[in-house]
């Protein structure tokens, strides 16, 4: 059933992870995360965003966090960036691949930056023609609350089509559907992504799952299912949104690794190296809600069989 096409994991613990916790995490112990989770294997991991430092303060720091991974060669770093000057601050700090976000619902993009999702297209636009040309610069387009939004509720896929088309007569070919809220289910990941490639068959599409309700893993098998190779995912389950009540985390890193591997699909993870980065992130903050069942659980094992009638208990 499955083909042996290698399976994409980005890394978006860094940002999406950390951007929702109430405390400041040290600027060497965010760097010391990304090497970790560089080390076991993730080659793309999206280091923080370049935002307003007053609206989500976590990631003032970014101009230090990219300086001190300025070593780490065989991994792309990657930023959020939802407008002009998060992308010129981003290039000068070393990004050499931009992730221009907009909520494909009008309240949850103006709750979350302030302009209607036309208007962050046509910021994308003046990125595109006076900070592009004639860079090696790569840009990939989220379309966050594709399944759903806490103001609107479901999001019709006409809607979505329509900001594809506008993405790709742009000249982008990247785009990663979110489920920004965890609204989605299957059916609803199955009939969004057949309506995408359907349509627009040149766009590399990726997912970005939330586990609000329990369904991210299911999402994701409908989503590789239907073609999809490029799945984000966050160490230890942390994640949220600060713009979108009762978002909780992104689908574990650790587990989804998991469950491809354990199905014989090839990661280029080794679980064991990841599983030493979920310790250190719990290390360096112990009261962080990580989630993640494997981290919890353990790698399957075999333990010692023993004869519970002579145990006398
Ligand atoms: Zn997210």
């Amino acid at each position: 059933m499955y083909s042996d096409n290698k399976i994409h994991i980005i890394e978006v613990g860094p940002r999406d992870g950390l951007q929702n916790l109430s405390g400041f995490v040290e600027t060497e112990n965010k760097i010391s995360l990304i090497r970790r989770l560089a080390e076991s294997g993730i080659r793309e991991i999206q280091a923080g965003a370049f935002v307003s430092h007053r609206a989500i303060p976590q990631f003032s720091d970014m101009e230090t966090v990219m300086a001190g991974l300025r070593d780490l060669h065989d991994v792309t770093l990657t930023a959020l960036v939802p407008n002009i000057q998060g992308a010129r601050a981003a290039m000068a700090s070393g990004i050499r691949k931009l992730d221009f976000f907009f909520s494909v619902s009008r309240s949850h993009n103006l709750n979350n930056v302030r302009q209607t999702p036309q208007e962050s297209l046509t910021a994308l636009k003046i990125i595109r023609d006076e900070l592009l040309s004639g860079t090696d610069m790569t840009v990939r387009v989220d379309f966050a609350t594709a399944f759903g939004c806490p103001f609107e509720g479901t999001i019709k896929t006409d809607v979505i089509l329509d900001y594809l088309k506008q993405v790709v007569s742009l000249g982008f070919r990247e785009v990663t559907l979110c489920d920004t809220v965890g609204f989605g289910h299957p059916a609803l990941v199955e009939s969004v992504i057949a309506a995408c490639r359907k349509h627009f068959p040149e766009v590399a599409l990726g997912i970005h799952l939330h586990n609000t309700r329990g369904l991210a893993l299911a999402n994701a098998l409908r989503a590789y299912d239907m073609g999809v190779r490029s799945f984000d995912a966050a160490i230890g389950g942390l994640g949220g949104c600060p713009f979108a009540p009762g978002a909780s985390g992104n689908v574990a890193t650790e587990d989804m690794v998991f469950m491809f591997e354990a199905m014989g699909l090839a990661t280029g993870i080794d679980l064991p190296a990841l599983l030493r980065a979920s310790q250190y992130l719990h290390d360096i903050l112990p009261d962080a809600p990580i989630t993640s069942a494997l981290f919890r659980a353990g790698l399957p094992g075999k333990v010692e069989f023993r004869d519970r009638q002579n145990d006398g208990c």
